[in-house]
């Protein structure tokens, strides 16, 4: 078990077939300003890989960008809509189908308002990660260790957490519910990027 940082694209053939788990790392949480830095994927074996762009950087990234729109693979995200709309604004791709464990949390967990990723793998897997370094500079030449094991670790719970999720979804009966909610995603990642953000077109207001 390892974590591998590769610069500009992933290598090819470093995945096993099936659900990847995907995060990002970018300079802020305005996606239009905040540059992507880093994209973490794991194929749940045990290995994480860090994709990072340079400033500057083309996003000419074919093995990652077809691991990422290939429609045979679900890709695991924890708070999707974000992922979604960095990886379409600089990367080009729609990285559909999703499964997002937040949204599945919110589905499943009404007795919390705890949704974020290290309260559900506390709760779900009883391991603990640290959020240390989220905030911290992603657009930095290099990357330290402890800035790369944060990185990793936020795929790394995700295989095991979707397997509990999707049990706990068809307990409560929500699981189509869920399933309308992450093939809606894609649009609410967009309607985000074009000015709609902060405003929700479903109210009445
Ligand atoms: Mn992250």
């Amino acid at each position: 078990m390892a974590v591998y940082l590769h610069e500009e694209d992933l290598p090819e053939g470093v995945l096993a077939p099936g659900i990847v788990a995907v995060d990002t790392e970018t300079m802020g949480l305005v996606t239009t300003r905040d540059r992507l830095c880093l994209v973490q994927i794991s194929d749940g074996k045990g290995d994480e890989h860090l994709v990072r762009f340079a400033n500057g950087s083309s996003y000419d990234a074919p093995n990652l960008k077809a691991v990422l729109a290939d429609p045979a693979r679900i890709k695991l995200f924890h708070f999707a809509r974000f992922d979604l709309a960095a990886i379409h604004h600089y990367l080009g791709v729609m990285a559909t189908p999703v499964f997002c464990t937040k949204i599945a949390s919110k589905l499943v967990r009404t007795y919390t308002d705890r949704h974020g990723l290290k309260d559900l793998v506390r709760e779900l897997l009883g391991k603990e990660i640290s959020k240390q370094q989220q905030s911290s500079d992603w657009g930095a030449a290099s990357l330290t260790d402890p800035q790369q094991e944060y990185a990793a670790s936020d795929v790394r719970y995700l295989h095991a957490m979707h397997q509990i999720l999707v049990e706990r979804l068809a307990r409560e009966g929500r699981t189509e519910m869920a399933q309308a909610a992450y093939d809606f995603l894609p649009t609410r990642a967009l309607l985000d990027i074009a000015g709609w953000a902060d405003r929700d077109i479903f109210s009445h207001e």
